[in-house]
């Protein structure tokens, strides 16, 4: 395990070298080090240093310091985002971890030594100097490695440093970072750190749900991001992240399919993973089954999941509020699991039903939730993800996205209304207007001035008992298309 020369940037090479030039011992340490010795391209770069927050922050004074476990962030000239701010931490030990969260109390260490320590995991806790030992340095590394961490980067083990039991009982996110880092790195947990992470899982309750999402979605993230969630589920931590996931586990399916709703979704997912797709597709293609076992009925080849994308999108959004996701984020893919099992077949399914498909799901989320249906179809051992009928679709969508979709595109508008009828605002406007959308929804024709406006004075006649009831019967109608369409869905697809 050698660290090729010239893998560390200018930038990082002179936070060292500042310190140094003052008399305080300074050493690249962390992800940063693991990820120079596995020849992958650091996300971030850390500095530990015998100083004091005060004394770096008077080297460096292009600075910030604001939280209060000894880390001064210092910013670079550099034109990359991840040189342009360099973390440096003074030697640190961490003390009681009474909410195993933070340390309650974090104070100096004096060695370099003490502080590898504190850190997680054997190749997180290596040091790299720069320059062979003594005074002034010579070129070359200095490698310190107190806990065998190059031994376990070259057996792919993530290995706590110290008793793991007790290392996770400080900070129980560990857990998940462990998880995480076999995820990202292609790793396994090494034996007596995977029994301790199972005995202690429960610990994770008391993690914020911030850190908990955090960590998540760098696993959904990661390139074995399939494995990572199977992990979770093994060890028994999934239960205190998402338990609605894993309902599924050995869950049997009707006579189209040959997986459990649990195998199924994450087969989606990696199959979202594989194609590189973004976050929320991942995420979608893990959750879009997520309803199934609430709605089961029956068992064996005819057993069925009628409305289990209803249940699943409810429950998406209690897990992703849950877990604090951002707003638009938790609508995008709740939306996506709410749609997923469009009712698609070419020559079968009318523009009229596209439209109102893209209306409910939303333009700028069609061509995601065409994702999660192909990683819902390769997630069920289909050979192909339906290439043609896909693009078919995708052409038909084009189309009738040229179409009026929402009261908004109507050519007539509330204040037509009211001038057509010479009426004041009150409730008959919305009624008209849900009329006059359902009428153009089925034929985009009729969206032209003359044929509304006609159509309004014909509204404007009747009376209000009478419109009300025109109105419900038009909301009634769209419905009623949806629900004929999941009932071909039923019979026709894999439910
Ligand atoms: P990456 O930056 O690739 O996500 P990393 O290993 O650098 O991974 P960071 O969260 O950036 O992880 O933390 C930097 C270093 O700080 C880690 O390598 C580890 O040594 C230490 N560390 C971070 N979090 C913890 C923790 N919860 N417990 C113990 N040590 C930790
Ligand atoms: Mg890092």
């Amino acid at each position: 395990m050698e660290v090729m020369k010239g893998s560390i940037p200018k930038e990082v090479k002179s936070v060292v070298a500042e310190l140094e030039k003052q008399g305080f011992e300074a050493y690249i340490v962390g992800g940063c080090v693991r990820d120079m010795f596995l020849g992958r391209e650091p996300q971030d770069w850390d500095v530990a240093t015998s100083a004091t927050p005060e004394e770096v922050q008077k080297v460096f004074p292009d600075n910030f310091y604001e939280n209060k476990f000894f880390t001064v962030t210092v910013r670079t000239q550099a034109s990359d985002p991840k040189l342009k701010e360099i973390e440096v931490t003074s030697y640190r030990s961490d003390l009681r971890y009474g909410d195993r969260r933070h340390p309650e109390e974090v104070q100096y260490a004096k060695t370099v030594e003490e502080d590898l320590a504190r850190r997680d995991f054997t190749v997180n806790a290596i040091a790299l100097g720069i320059g062979k030992p003594g005074f002034p340095r010579k070129p070359g590394f200095q490698i310190l490695d107190p806990f065998g961490g190059r031994e376990d980067l070259k057996a792919k083990l993530i290995r706590a440093v110290g008793t793991p039991d007790e290392r996770f009982q400080e900070d129980a996110l560990r857990m998940m970072r462990g998880v995480r880092f076999c995820a990202t790195l292609g790793f396994a947990l090494e034996p007596e750190t995977r029994k301790a992470i199972a005995k202690n899982v429960s610990l994770l309750k008391e993690i914020s749900q911030e850190r908990i999402r955090d960590e998540f979605a760098k696993i959904i993230m990661a390139e074995k991001a399939g494995e990572g969630v199977e992990t979770l589920r093994e060890l028994g931590l999934l239960e205190f992240i998402i338990p609605e996931l894993v309902e599924g586990y050995g869950v049997t399916q009707n006579k189209h399919h040959i997986y459990t709703v649990w195998e199924h979704n994450l087969l989606s997912l990696e199959y979202a993973v594989k194609q590189k797709w973004s976050f929320e597709i991942r995420l979608a293609s893990l959750l879009h089954d997520v309803g199934k076992p609430r709605v089961k009925k029956g068992e064996g080849k005819d057993s069925t999941f009628y409305g289990h994308e209803v249940v699943g999108s409810r429950l998406a959004k209690q897990i992703l509020s849950r877990l604090k996701f951002p707003q638009k984020t938790i609508e995008k893919i709740v939306t996506l699991v709410r749609y997923h099992l469009f009712y698609y077949n070419v020559g079968e399914v009318t523009e009229a039903s596209i439209r109102r498909l893209v209306k409910n799901v939303g333009p700028e989320n069609t061509e995601e939730l065409l994702q999660v249906r192909m990683a819902d179809r390769i997630g069920s051992g289909v050979p192909k993800a339906e290439p043609y009928k896909l693009r078919h679709l995708r052409y038909l969508i084009d189309k009738v996205s040229q179409d009026p979709i929402s009261a908004k595109m109507l050519k007539v508008k509330g204040d037509d209304v009211m001038s057509i009828l010479g009426i004041t605002p009150g409730p008959r406007i919305g009624w008209i207007l849900d009329a006059l959308l359902a009428a153009v929804l089925e034929d985009p024709k009729k969206n032209e001035k003359d044929i509304l406006t006609q159509y309004v004075k014909e509204l404007g006649g009747l009376p209000e008992e009478k419109l009300r009831a025109i109105s419900k019967k038009a909301e009634q109608e769209r419905e009623n298309v949806e629900m004929k369409r999941d009932e071909m869905t039923k019979e026709k697809y894999w439910v």
